[in-house]
């Protein structure tokens, strides 16, 4: 069992990158991980602030790595953002959508569609293809007084070349453009992890949140009232982690650890 402060973990929300692989570099032995999981009890939950891939894309990475997980298990930014915006409009409908196609078809599983005339809400996200041309007529609708849903506001991502524009970048430029800030889905608001604690159907107290980034996934979790583990295996160094309060509940160097506390 893991037990945190007496209180037996039951369910764990990860984030992906930095915490079990690094682009296609795995950082821990995923069929071990998972397994052991299921040993102690604790049901798995994957939660991204990547909206650029679909759940089928995440399932089919999963399975490559030898490991068999279910569609419920992943919630990206762009799930999350469906969630948040069928709250306030339920039956779907058309919406000014920017973005990759991943975020087009997710949003689609919530009766949203793209279209130009009179749409109802504004939902963008990164996309690799961003043009002026695309800045111009998203701020343009923004404009409207429609409300305007954005993904995550990651300001960089890291990559092989370096720190590259993450969806913040977007997401400024965009609010720069219409003088109009965004409502935020994914991490560090508590929205995404609330999902997947409605999913996962466990108490927040009992959930343990594991990621790489404190300002995102251990923040978000202490707000939605998390356990929190930071894995020393992505951006947050433990540097960082000494500057930074309040503590999560756990420093790990990698994942596996969890299993030898
Ligand atoms: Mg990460």
């Amino acid at each position: 069992m893991i037990i945190i402060e007496k209180t037996t973990i039951t369910a764990a929300i990860l984030d992906m990158d930095g915490v079990l692989w690094r682009s296609d570099e795995s950082l821990c032995d995923l069929k071990k991980l998972f397994s052991s999981f299921e040993q102690f009890g604790v049901k798995v939950l994957m939660a991204t602030n990547n909206g650029l891939s679909t759940v089928d894309q995440y399932i089919y990475k999963f399975d490559k790595l030898g490991v068999q997980i279910e569609p419920w298990q992943v919630l990206t930014s762009a799930i999350a953002v469906g969630y948040l915006v069928k709250q306030q409009l339920p039956n779907g409908g058309p919406v000014y959508i920017m973005g990759e196609q991943a975020l087009f078809s997710t949003l689609e599983e919530f009766n949203f569609y793209h279209s130009e005339n009179e749409p109802q809400a504004v939902i963008a996200g990164l996309t690799k293809k961003f043009t002026y041309e695309m800045l111009k007529n998203t701020s343009l609708a923004i404009q409207k007084g429609i409300p305007f849903y954005f993904t995550n506001p990651d300001p960089s991502y890291p990559s092989p070349e370096g720190n590259i524009p993450g969806a913040g970048t977007i997401l400024a430029a965009l609010e720069t453009a219409s003088g109009i800030k965004a409502i935020l889905a994914g991490k560090p608001l508590p929205f995404l992890f609330n999902v997947g604690i409605e999913r996962l159907n466990s108490k927040p107290s009992e959930t343990l949140v594991v990621g790489d980034r404190l300002s995102t996934d251990i923040l978000g979790g202490q707000q939605s009232g998390c356990r929190t583990a930071l894995v020393l295996t992505g951006i947050s160094t433990r540097a960082d982690y000494e500057n930074w309060s309040p503590k999560p509940d756990l420093l790990l160097n990698n994942i596996m650890d969890l299993f030898s506390l």
